[in-house]
């Protein structure tokens, strides 16, 4: 870093102060999802995934909360906190899957499938999970699956969700066509490339990958598995299938261990759009507020404790 007047150091201690300021000033609590940027996580009060966040922001006390993540996990917060200020720093975040799926389109998948449930994966709009029957994560969407009383399921918006989980159920998974870019950029030559520079190295592959991915996987999980899974086991090294961000915390809570991601291009950019600049802006402005209707709150709060209540 440089210690030049002006430069990298003197700009985050800048940073830093004016977000520690402004945070006390309005009782805040920073959550972040753990694929923001390092210097993002290393200044939250708490880092996990959407559920885990989400949580949280349920419990917190802070009056506000500012959620460094993208849109929908926001507003997520708002539905489980509607009492509390949530912010997004930055409204340009929003989640390319998520945005797969209107509420129209949701409209006319469930009319070309009357009479089955629809299993919303979290990374959907308010208003979408407001006209679905139950939400899951990636982590949990084998258990609700299972426990819903039908034989045939509506999974949206995620294509490869939907496949891994058709993987490990007897019941009919009807899935709407999403998924996730950033994901579908680790392709299977990736993977065997990293395999070969690391032979001794795990695969963990997130359930957004591609079939092909997955089937090089040793184990296929969540990103909160992937980080239960690297602290409890014995391996040293880990080739890690998801958007990279993971692995600034997978290496800090195992620094004798050793993490790679399979391509540079398993970078979410709408996740790197939070910044340090926009995080201290967006507590000194209050910028930006997540606004819901109380109607799509109240519906959409229901299909999240229906998947609390199941897990
Ligand atoms: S990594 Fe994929 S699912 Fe997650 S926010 Fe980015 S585009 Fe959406």
């Amino acid at each position: 870093m440089s210690e030049v007047p002006g430069g990298i150091r003197d700009r985050t201690f800048h940073l830093l102060g004016k977000i520690e300021v402004f945070q006390a000033r309005r009782n805040a609590v920073i959550l972040a999802h753990n694929y923001q940027l390092g210097e993002i996580q290393d200044v939250a009060d708490f880092v996990g995934d959407s559920l885990e966040l989400s949580r949280k922001a349920a419990e917190t006390t802070a009056d506000t909360i500012v959620f460094c993540g993208v849109h929908f996990m926001a507003e997520t917060a708002k539905i489980l906190s509607p009492e509390k200020t949530v912010l997004l720093p930055d409204l340009q975040a929003g989640c390319p899957m998520a945005d797969m799926l209107t509420v129209e389109q949701l409209r006319e998948f469930k009319a070309q499938y009357p009479g089955r449930p629809v299993v919303a994966y979290v990374n959907t709009s308010a208003a979408v999970k407001a006209e679905v029957d139950i939400c899951c994560t990636s982590a949990n969407a084998i258990k609700v699956i299972e426990a819903l009383d039908a034989d045939e399921i509506l999974f949206v918006p995620d294509k490869c969700l939907a496949d891994y989980a058709q993987s490990k159920t007897s019941k009919k998974i009807i899935p709407y066509p999403g998924y996730c870019p950033t994901h579908l950029r680790i392709l299977p030559e990736h993977i065997l490339k990293e395999k070969d520079l690391h032979p001794k190295a795990l695969v963990l592959a997130h359930p957004e990958c591609s079939r092909g991915v997955i089937q090089l996987a040793d184990e296929v999980c969540s990103t909160s598995g992937m980080l239960r899974f690297a602290r409890e086991n014995s391996a040293q090294e880990f080739i890690i299938g998801t958007e990279e961000g993971i692995i600034h915390r997978l290496s800090k809570d195992n620094p004798e261990k050793k993490f790679y991601s399979p391509t540079v291009l398993a970078i979410c950019p709408n996740m790197k759009l939070i910044t340090l600049e926009k995080l201290a802006w967006s507590l000194e402005d209050n910028q930006y507020p997540i606004e819901l209707p109380s109607d799509i709150i109240d519906k959409a709060r229901h299909a999240i404790q229906r998947m609390i209540e199941i897990v």
